[in-house]
């Protein structure tokens, strides 16, 4: 019996060069890279990914870790970084100045969801919470006003992001609690004038109060309930207005602060969308949060998968590697097949709502984004504690091989927490994807 022929196809062309880019140390950066083909990323992917990684390498990731001890930024560094049009990239082109079209020179208009990834990726590098030191809370502070504000709130707040002549924050939770947002308790009622509203309450683990300008905030106008909240934007010099750091584990460049509001007199016009409907307004918002927040969950989990892989080289122990031991590198292959997989299904997410006419406001991604959140959180924890083990002491120590790692322990409880808790979420994926499936046809 002859074997079957086997045709080899050898190509008359030149082979190739394959692209790499970054950290080339196994699963140190997302698998399109430098190792498998993708089918999202093009030309303006990679020039947005080469020119914010030497953004950050040369003026941010020396200097973090020293920012995140101090709890701020120096203000050049916070004003270059404004102007970099590595943040506010989804404050249209209108509202920016002429000169910082968008980031890397690609003008937003032309930005799609896999830039924002790139973007969120490469700025997860960063450790603590610096980012909202040199930028503000705007990326969660700021889609309100950009998504439903009017003509003129545009106008007036948005151009001054570039600047840091405005800053916003996000207030939704309050002392008696984050998770169950249709029960807030500020109140805003309106002047018998109507000119103004007079806000009462508290606010808590504000991210970004120390550089805010204004507060996005959550209040409640009507009766019980979400049908009884609006969304307005206190100016934090208005009469009131007052805050103080809360001393948290970790993210202390995050600023997280209490807020309080004494008979605080906000003009009426400071109303984004109508009155008595702004849990919508809150609520989508938090499907960009949260893909942010599972993404940066992703990249932070991968830092510890490429810190401990590194380290597992070069530290010896009983005379070889640590990495020479199977029960180490059966770690790095379990974190490996997390972050990779986790990341497979942020780019499907990421192509679902490119291509939905209704983009962040699909109902399809609520519940997928929620879990995906879950997810990366979890991933997260279980990276940073095996990044620990395999670092030995150097995990727990400040500075060093391990500086990054041990800072994101004392980091990661807001990622898991913030942006709506792991249970509060994780149910509501259950009852979004119930929901969704009843409507495909599903018969229990
Ligand atoms: C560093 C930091 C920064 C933050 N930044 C901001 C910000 O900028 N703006 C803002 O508005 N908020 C912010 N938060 C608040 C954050 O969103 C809340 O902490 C979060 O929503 C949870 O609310 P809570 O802490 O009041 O917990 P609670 O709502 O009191 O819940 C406590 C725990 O119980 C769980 N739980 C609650 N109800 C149930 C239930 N029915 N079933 C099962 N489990 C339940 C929750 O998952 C949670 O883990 C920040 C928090 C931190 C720590």
């Amino acid at each position: 019996m002859t074997s079957p022929k086997v045709e080899t196809r050898l190509s008359t062309s030149e082979p190739v060069k394959k692209e790499t880019f970054g950290n080339l140390a196994p699963w140190s950066e997302p698998a399109w890279y430098s190792s498998l083909a993708s089918p999202y990323y093009n030309k303006s992917h990679k020039r947005l990914r080469d020119a914010i990684r030497s953004y950050y390498d040369d003026n941010v990731l020396p200097y973090s870790l020293d920012w995140e001890e101090k709890g701020d930024a120096p203000l050049e560094a916070r004003l270059k970084y404004a102007r970099s049009g590595f943040t506010f990239a989804d404050v249209p082109a209108k509202y920016r100045p002429a000169d910082i079209p968008g980031p890397a020179g690609i003008p937003v208009a032309q930005l799609d969801i896999f830039h924002l990834m790139i973007m969120t990726d490469e700025g997860a590098r960063v450790e603590g919470g610096v980012g909202t030191a040199l930028a503000g809370a705007s990326v969660i502070g700021a889609p309100p006003i950009i998504y439903h504000g009017t003509e003129e709130q545009k106008q007036k707040w948005l151009p001054g992001l570039f600047t840091f002549e405005t800053s916003f924050s996000l207030g939704i939770t309050e002392p008696s609690g984050g998770s169950d947002v249709a029960n807030i308790q500020t109140t805003a009622k309106k002047t018998s004038d109507g000119k103004f509203y007079v806000v009462n309450g508290y606010k808590k683990w504000i991210t970004g109060t120390p550089w805010a300008t204004h507060m996005t905030t959550a209040v409640r106008t009507g009766g019980d309930g979400m049908k009884g909240i609006s969304v307005i934007v206190i100016p934090v010099n208005a009469k009131g207005f007052s805050w103080k750091r809360i001393p948290n584990s970790g993210q202390k460049a995050g600023g997280a602060s209490f807020v309080e509001l004494d008979d605080c007199l906000v003009p009426a016009e400071n109303l984004i969308g109508k009155e008595n409907e702004g849990f919508r307004i809150i609520m989508t918002n938090f499907n960009k949060e949260r893909f942010i927040m599972s993404i940066a969950c992703n990249r932070k989990a991968r830092t510890c998968l490429s810190t401990s892989l590194s380290y597992a080289h070069n530290r010896h122990t009983f005379g070889k590697p640590l990495i020479a031991n199977q029960i180490i590198s059966s770690k790095l292959a379990t974190l490996a097949r997390y972050v990779e997989s986790h990341w497979a299904w942020l780019e499907q997410i990421a192509y679902h709502i490119q291509q939905s006419p209704l983009g962040w406001q699909d109902p399809e991604i609520a519940g997928q984004i929620a879990l995906s959140k879950v997810h990366g959180g979890r991933i997260l924890e279980m990276a940073n504690r095996e990044a620990q083990q395999v670092l030995g002491g150097a995990g727990y120590q400040k500075g060093g091989p391990g500086a990054s790692i041990e800072q994101m322990s004392r980091d990661l409880r807001m990622m898991v927490v913030g942006g709506g808790s792991e249970e509060i979420i994780a149910d509501l994926a259950v009852r979004q994807e119930t929901a969704l499936a009843k409507k495909r046809g599903w018969k229990l």
